[in-house]
């Protein structure tokens, strides 16, 4: 793959869904054989594997970057073991988000644990209505099970990506860049907008399959309701961050 090809950091404000991903072959961290993988068969050996290979390509990612740009990366990496890392304390309403992001992902997890019978049951029925010639049959199962991935794929992910955003805003090194709606922390909350606002539709048409949970699933949108209020008033300029490809190429 030709370098210029790659598009900067595109990989920083995406979802990591590849497998829906229009940048594949614009993205320096993708990898083919993501794809074939089997996420649900791995166990703790294979996922440490895994996340040990993404650090590794990372840092040598930001070792080409450092020695692009003259800068000495033994000396950096030197420096960064000298460094006493102080975490901030975090002012009320952050901590509170975090524990609201925190308390959606415990939630959904617990409830995608106990409705899996229920599933199972509602997938087998739209299977026997579609073999029945049940028109539309299909078109339910097939968004029935988009929206259950996305909730799946996405609920853990607002919690992650929200950490980094509040992470962002109590960093002195963001508060000091000139253009901060460019900032790390607004491209984080852009993202994390974009999950809750994903989450809610798929919430919303989960409802219409799984009527006897329309009291948890008001509980689920009810929190992602609270997450979109705050994450809108800690970080009011989040909409103008411009997330590379995604915001700046028209496919
Ligand atoms: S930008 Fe696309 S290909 Fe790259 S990591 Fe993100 S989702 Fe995957």
């Amino acid at each position: 793959m030709n370098k210029e090809a790659f598009i900067p950091e595109i990989f920083v404000y995406c979802d990591r869904w590849c497998e829906h991903c229009p940048f594949t072959t614009r993205c320096e961290v993708f990898n083919p054989a993501d794809q074939e993988r089997d996420w649900s068969k791995m166990d703790a050996d294979d996922f440490i594997q895994e996340v040990t290979a993404t650090f590794e390509k990372t840092m040598s990612l930001l070792k080409q970057e450092a020695d692009a740009n003259g800068i000495n990366w033994n000396q950096l990496v030197a420096d960064a073991k000298e460094v006493e890392i102080e975490y901030p304390i975090l002012p009320t309403d952050h901590e509170e988000i975090i524990a609201l992001a925190g308390d959606y992902r415990r939630q959904v997890t617990k409830w995608l644990l106990e409705c899996s019978k229920e599933i199972e049951t509602i997938t087998q029925t739209h299977a026997r209505s579609f073999e029945l010639g049940i028109e539309l049959a299909e078109k339910n199962n097939s968004q029935f099970v988009n929206a259950l991935e996305v909730i799946q794929w996405y609920h853990a992910l607002i919690e992650a990506k929200l950490r980094r955003a509040i992470s962002g805003l109590n960093s002195s090194f963001e508060e000091e860049q000139d253009d901060f709606s460019q900032s790390h922390a607004n491209g984080c909350a852009k993202i994390t907008m974009l999950f809750v606002k994903k989450s809610m539709r798929a919430w919303e048409q989960i409802s219409a399959e799984m009527v006897d949970q329309e009291d948890n699933i008001l509980d689920h949108l009810a929190a992602l309701s609270r997450l979109s209020g705050k994450i809108q008033k800690i970080f009011p300029a989040h909409e103008a961050f411009i997330r590379p490809g995604f915001d700046t190429f028209i496919l």
